[in-house]
């Protein structure tokens, strides 16, 4: 994929890569930062004991494309929350 870019969007691009390639995906930089960092997996749905939203990859695979990220994330459980699920429900 090529992309142009014009004065204003090369300058901006020199500032903070990131956050220029995050706009261009359409995502917050945070969530650009985790895509990346998870390999384009979806994150887990459950919490942690601390109540805090887990931030492993949830089961189902890896390199979504940022569209399919979005609608997958928090729908699928990380090895270790799969695990207790089902020890849950003996
Ligand atoms: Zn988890």
């Amino acid at each position: 994929m090529t992309i142009e870019l014009d004065e204003d969007q090369a300058a901006e691009y020199n500032a903070d890569p990131d956050a220029y390639a995050a706009r261009f995906v359409v995502l917050a930089k945070f969530e650009y930062l985790l895509w990346v960092d998870l390999n384009g997996a979806p994150l887990c749905g459950a919490r942690t004991t601390g109540g805090e939203l887990c931030r492993n990859a949830g089961a189902g695979g890896t390199q979504f494309s940022v569209s399919e990220w979005k609608a997958r994330r928090r729908k699928a459980f990380c090895a270790t929350h799969a695990q207790m699920m089902r020890s849950h429900e003996r």
